[in-house]
């Protein structure tokens, strides 16, 4: 296969916006779609602080626009997924699921995050059942019912105060006695009236006596060991985002969570690049995103101009 010049890993507002600037700046780039196309913006449903939508926009349909946008200045799209890869030299080299290799002068990784869960078998069992990580995309479902969050970072608290639009009552569980989380969020969450926190609480086991639907948990207090029983018809967990580097694990630096660390978008290694949550533990908006896309892109324009392809 020939050597591209621009290979750009993830279908994300990141990606997406990469793929736009490049293209127009005749790097024809090549794209790879990855297992969710369009990234974490096709599980939320309305838009509302994307700018320029004042009227807002449904997740699916932003992502949708940016593709037209990227397709329209001659992106092209392979769906596929990233396996492995080599960065120590030139070309830089990437492992497809179908076995081949691309090959490409330069890499902008924008490979996103995703949601953190427990872990535990009962809970893996029935995601899509009760149990989401995603309030956004599934809070409508719980009208009138008791739901539970776990969590005690901002994400958490967010998902709970947005919660009680639908839910009857939510149950904020976390682990230990003082929430991660800012000042203000956990005020909002302390201060409401339809939450309950559970302090220094793991969740022991989801239950399902339908066997089917989740009914309740059962939890454990940490300090004390003593089990109790919450009835609930949703858990939605909130224990933070896991940033998908896996196939070029131990090539770039990152921080302790696994973020690749970036200067102005560039990584560790020359030519390789990365926008998006890959790389932002902090902000993880859609605009964000957009805006590290873009930048990523001027930068692998900027390198490709060094290497010698001549200038758009
Ligand atoms: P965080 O990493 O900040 O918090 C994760 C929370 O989940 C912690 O309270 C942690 O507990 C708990 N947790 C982790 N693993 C487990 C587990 N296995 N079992 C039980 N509990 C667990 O992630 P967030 O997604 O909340 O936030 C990520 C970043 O995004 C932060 O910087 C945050 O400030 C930011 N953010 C900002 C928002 C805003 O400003 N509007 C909104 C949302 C996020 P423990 O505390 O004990 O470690």
């Amino acid at each position: 296969m020939a050597k591209e010049k621009l290979i750009i890993i993830g279908t994300g507002a990141a990606g997406y916006t990469a793929a736009i600037y490049a293209a127009r700046a005749n790097l024809e780039p090549l794209v790879i779609k990855g297992l969710q196309p369009g990234g974490q913006l096709t599980t939320t449903t309305e838009v509302e602080n994307f700018p320029g939508f004042p009227q807002g926009i449904t997740g699916p349909e932003l992502m949708d626009e940016m593709r037209k946008q990227a397709e329209k200045f001659g992106t092209r799209f392979v769906a596929d997924m990233v396996m492995s890869s080599d960065l120590s030299g030139r070309p830089l080299k990437l492992t497809m699921g179908g076995g081949n290799t691309l090959e490409a002068d330069a890499l902008i990784i924008a490979t996103g995050a995703t949601a953190k869960y427990l872990g535990i078998p009962s809970e893996q069992k029935l995601i899509g059942r009760g149990v989401s990580a995603c309030a956004t995309c599934d809070g409508a479902f719980y009208r009138n019912k008791p739901i539970a969050v776990v969590g005690g970072g901002d994400t958490a608290m967010e998902e709970a105060v947005y919660l009680t639009r639908f839910a009857s009552k939510v149950t904020l569980i976390h682990r230990r006695h003082e929430f991660r989380a800012s000042k203000i969020m956990a005020e909002r969450v302390l201060q409401h009236p339809k939450i309950e926190v559970r302090w220094n609480s793991v969740i022991d086991e989801v239950l399902d006596v339908t066997k089917n639907d989740v009914t309740g948990l059962r939890l454990k207090n940490v300090k004390t060991g003593e089990l109790s029983t919450l009835d609930i018809q949703g858990l939605f967990v909130a224990i933070g985002h896991q940033p998908n580097i896996e196939p070029f694990k131990g090539q770039l630096e990152a921080n302790d969570a696994g973020y690749l660390i970036t200067n102005n978008t560039r990584t560790s290694k020359p030519g390789v690049f990365a926008a998006g949550d890959v790389q932002d533990p902090l902000y993880r908006q859609a605009i964000t995103a957009a805006g590290t896309g873009c930048m990523a892109a001027l930068e692998a324009q900027r390198y490709l101009e060094e290497l010698g392809h001549s200038k758009a």
